[in-house]
């Protein structure tokens, strides 16, 4: 509170001077609220949630000041991801937030929903999320209808697994005539409308070979390949293209997507370790990624895969040019 004025007090017959400023205790009174309502809404280490002294009584403030307060709760808790968190305030802001906390309820309970395999969920609340969730869902749902419908084409193909023919010797997953046979199979049989192919390489993995001998290289190459093969999913194809060279089909995957997941991969090498002969050994590599639409009727499919692996190849030039580590599409 500010300075206390003695109460100005007119003589009979006088008339009382305005003072220039308006009541010194009323302005300090607004100035204490405005204080404190600023310290509830914008600071961070303020926690005191009793009403001082001297801004008791004020018509309303307490209960302006208990929706600030619960506002302030709600919206750390949704914040910090907290859906459960419940608050007895009503209004038009606790009213916005519970219905936003709601929504996202909603939401989880849609994703637990299509995690569970039901893809017709559509969400409308979230602007361009609603839209990429809505492409998520429907990709997932076209996915896995890719999947079944070739489920039959990969049970005929499994009796050629097993001889072996189809694998790379020194890491255990597909070779290139793998690749070719599958690739040929979805583009001709399935003909996904859309489709992302990367091309990953080790980087500097000579330097491997140089420094550490040959066997460290192979070490090298099957920890990649195998990291590689593990982190797809069932449908796409990861295969030894050659030498250090990786090549990836992930049907029905558009290139936004696709390049999402070839920074996932090269995340995820990073973070891998060789132990070889007492060392602790990192590996990096780069990517490129491109986008395949429909096979045209018109071009042989060793023609069509050609060009598609040459603009990945293009990419992944890029992305060594560029320093390496890295995935250009
Ligand atoms: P960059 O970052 O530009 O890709 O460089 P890099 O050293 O990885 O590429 P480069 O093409 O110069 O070297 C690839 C080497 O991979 C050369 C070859 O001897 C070696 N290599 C190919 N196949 C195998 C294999 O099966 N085992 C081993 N240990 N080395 C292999
Ligand atoms: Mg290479
Ligand atoms: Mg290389």
């Amino acid at each position: 509170m500010g300075e206390m004025h003695a109460p100005l007090q007119a003589q009979a017959g006088q008339t009382l001077a305005v003072p220039a400023r308006q009541p010194a205790d009323g302005t300090a009174l607004a100035e204490a609220v405005v204080e404190h309502l600023l310290q509830v809404a914008a600071s961070p280490r303020f926690k005191d949630e009793t009403v001082p002294e001297a801004l008791r009584g004020i018509k309303n403030f307490e209960q302006l000041l208990a929706i600030i307060w619960a506002t302030r709760k709600m919206t750390l808790a949704l914040s910090k991801g907290d859906l459960e968190y419940r608050s007895p305030e009503k209004g038009i802001i606790m009213g916005a937030l519970k219905s936003f906390q709601s929504a996202l309820k909603h939401l989880t309970w849609q994703t637990q929903c299509i995690a569970g395999g039901d893809y017709g969920h559509k969400v409308s609340f979230l602007g361009d999320f609603s839209e990429a969730f809505n492409y998520m869902a429907a990709q997932l749902a076209q996915r896995i209808s890719l999947l079944n419908s070739t489920n039959e084409e990969y049970k005929n193909i499994s009796e050629e697994y097993k001889n072996m023919s189809f694998r790379d010797a020194l890491t255990g997953i597909y070779n290139r005539k793998a690749f070719m046979h599958f690739a040929e199979d979805i583009f001709t049989t399935i003909k996904p409308d859309i489709s992302t192919l990367i091309i990953a390489d080790i980087d500097k993995f000579k330097t491997f070979n140089d420094v550490y001998g040959h066997l460290c290289g192979d070490e090298v190459l099957k920890l990649f390949a195998n990291y590689l093969a593990h982190a797809l999913r069932p449908g796409d194809i990861c295969s030894r293209y050659g030498g250090e060279e990786f090549l990836m089909l992930l049907p029905g995957m558009p290139l936004a997507v696709g390049l999402m997941i070839g920074e996932r991969l090269r995340a995820g090498v990073e973070k891998l370790r060789l132990h070889f002969a007492g060392k602790e050994l990192q590996i990096t590599s780069s990517f490129g990624v491109c986008e395949i639409g429909l096979m045209p009727e018109d071009i042989p499919f060793d023609d069509f895969i050609r060009s598609c692996i040459g603009r990945a190849d293009e990419n992944l030039y890029k992305a060594k040019e560029g320093g390496r580590n890295r995935v250009v599409g």
